[in-house]
């Protein structure tokens, strides 16, 4: 047919696999009716979208899905999952794939989004809550656009909304102890 892409569905791979495996969903089941998509708040900054990559996933298009940003602009907050007519928990599907991500040190096209939220988790060990601040600075400067945003922080500071020094909460122990447990948990198996 001139003007459209055939794409032949491969045997179900390794990434697929993977993603079953460590969300406890079946890929198969959806029916790409978009709901999840429809409904996802940040949706239209994802490329591919939630419904989109189910169907990636259903199509065998790895690279596609690892070099994608979507997984790590995803912030669980589980519409999708509410929405799904198919009961697939797609917040689940997400952190599989951030997790295959990770472990095979992939690098999604637009490398902000996985730094912003490495600091994120990192500063959230450290202190046990997000010193905005030390996030800010440090991700412009690791993501090379050193000032971007700056004109916010006069005002921010200001009003009280950032700080200059990190406040910690308390028990950060009982906080690093939960990063540990999830380090182990991991390591158990290697996508
Ligand atoms: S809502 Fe469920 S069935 Fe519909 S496209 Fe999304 S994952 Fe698939
Ligand atoms: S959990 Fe992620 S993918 Fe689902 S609606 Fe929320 S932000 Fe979108």
């Amino acid at each position: 047919m001139p003007g459209v892409d055939v794409i032949t569905p491969k045997p179900i791979t390794e990434l697929r696999s993977w993603v079953e495996t460590l969300s406890g969903q079946k890929v198969a089941r959806c029916y790409q009716c978009g709901k999840c998509t429809a409904g996802c708040p940040v949706a239209y900054v994802m490329d591919p979208t939630p419904r989109q990559v189910m169907r990636a996933l259903q199509l065998g298009l790895e690279d596609e899905l690892l070099r994608s940003s979507t997984m790590w602009i995803c912030f669980y907050c589980m519409t999708c999952a509410a929405r799904c007519p198919r009961e697939i928990d797609i917040t689940k599907v997400m952190e599989a794939l951030r997790l295959v991500s990770a472990q095979r040190k992939a690098t999604p096209a637009q490398k902000d989004f996985k730094l912003f939220h490495n600091l994120f988790i990192s500063n959230l060990n450290r202190f046990g809550r997000i010193y905005e601040l030390g996030l800010g600075l440090t991700y412009n400067l690791l993501g090379k656009h050193p000032l971007s945003k700056a004109e916010l922080i006069p005002g921010m500071l200001a009003r009280g909304k950032l700080s200059f020094i990190p406040h910690r909460v308390k028990n950060t122990d009982r906080i690093r102890d939960i990063f540990n447990r999830i380090k182990a948990f991991e390591k158990q198996g290697k996508p």
